[in-house]
């Protein structure tokens, strides 16, 4: 296992960190409350290619490059970081498993500069138990190349900008992938979350009611969308695992820097061992995050299985990155807790990443599984 980056890792993570400083850093704000403000940048995210980033011959076989650039767009904006993770999943998605013609036009527009993509699974029991999938895709009794989509999904990123989502279906016992474009009739946004952080990423709830989706919409062979799904959740708990570095980079450099400027007792709070500690221990943390990181994706770039290290790299960085959030929010002491310094956003978005792509302790049945079979 090679710790160096090469030239090409490191162009990709310096395109993103310059893009993110160019377009993100300073438009939070406006990202939060604008979104066809949103929706131009992701337009220049797409043209960029940071939205097939995943899928770049550029990766050289590794997918470090893209790793490391999701961690600094998440560095700028976790929320921005969710919308290029979610996407990029569901583009390995269909390039692993989509038909040329699929691949044609679903990867054409995702380099086109329009909107980004969205992936149903959770549903209101269907969350941790993803088999329990009761959205149903029924063969049309007229038409069996047609088939009928009726059930609701939740807490589903961006399905109310997206251009497109991948949708996860009941088809008879097992369940099914399907590509539908948003404006498809009988797709419906029913409620848009208010959440506690990831402003910039809009969380809502789908309806589909007597959808109709041609067969050839199908993504992969029918019966497969359960192991498609989990195999898309591998990629995308490394994303987690980026975006919680880029979330907890942030967070320690705001505590670093009040830690040197801000002065108590006559002095700067660095130089009181309880704050320098506190420094050192989200280093190590910081140092850990970033090796299981290389270590995930070693693995991924085998093309064997790579779901321990993932749900790994997965569990351990973000719940380190919530522990170096909380710390940093600590170290600004009652402005921590005050809008305006950064570091209340970073906590509020850190909390999100031990929930999705799996929980924590679903994370840890999964580890544990791998360990006793
Ligand atoms: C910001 C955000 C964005 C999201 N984006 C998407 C998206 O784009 N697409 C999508 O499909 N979903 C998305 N989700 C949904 C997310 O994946 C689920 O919320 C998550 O998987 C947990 O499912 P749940 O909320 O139904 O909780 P539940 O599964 O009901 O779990 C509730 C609690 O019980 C625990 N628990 C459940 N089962 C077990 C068990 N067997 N053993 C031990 N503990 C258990 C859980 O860990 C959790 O603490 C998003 C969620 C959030 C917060």
């Amino acid at each position: 296992m090679d710790l160096n980056l090469t030239p090409k890792q490191k162009m990709l993570q310096k395109k993103c960190r310059d893009f993110a400083q160019r377009e993100i850093t300073r438009y939070v704000s406006q990202l939060e409350m604008d979104p066809e403000f949103r929706s131009g940048l992701y337009q220049k995210m797409s043209q960029e290619g940071l939205f097939t980033l995943l899928i770049s011959p550029e990766l050289e076989g590794n997918p470090l490059g893209y790793y490391l650039g999701l961690a600094e767009i998440s560095q700028a904006d976790a929320g921005i970081g969710v919308g290029m993770a979610v996407t990029n999943m569901v583009a390995e998605m269909i390039q692993l498993h989509g038909t040329p013609e699929q691949q044609t036009k679903y990867l054409k527009l995702l380099r086109a500069g329009t909107a980004p993509a969205a992936f149903a699974l959770t549903e209101k029991q269907a969350g941790s138990d993803v088999r329990n999938v009761q959205t149903k895709a029924v063969q049309d009794f007229n038409n069996p190349d047609v088939y009928v989509i009726d059930g609701e999904k939740q807490l589903i990123s961006n399905a109310d900008s997206a251009g497109f989502l991948v949708l996860i279906a009941k088809t008879e016992d097992e369940s099914t992938a399907f590509l539908i474009d948003r404006n498809t009739p009988g797709v419906e946004v029913t409620k848009k979350e208010q959440k506690i952080g990831l402003l910039t990423a809009n969380l809502v709830n789908l309806r589909f009611r007597n959808c109709k989706i041609p067969e050839s919409q199908i993504l992969g062979k029918p019966g497969k969308g359960l192991s498609i799904a989990l195999g898309a959740l591998d990629s995308g708990r490394i994303g987690i695992a980026a975006q919680s570095i880029g979330i907890a980079q942030a967070a320690y450099e705001a505590a670093l820097h009040y830690a040197k400027t801000h002065e108590a007792f006559g002095e700067p709070i660095g130089k009181f061992q309880a704050i320098a500690f506190k420094l050192a221990d989200m280093h190590v943390k910081l140092s850990a995050m970033r090796q299981l990181l290389l270590q995930a994706c070693w693995a991924k770039a085998q093309k064997k299985e790579y779901t321990l290290e993932a749900s790994t790299a997965k569990l351990f960085c973000s719940e380190a990155c919530n522990e170096i959030a909380s710390e940093a929010l600590q170290i600004h002491g009652g402005y921590g807790y005050i809008k305006g310094y950064p570091v209340e956003k970073y906590w509020r978005d850190a909390r999100a990443t031990t929930i999705y792509e799996g929980t924590s302790e679903i994370q840890r049945i999964v580890i544990s599984r791998h360990l006793l079979t």
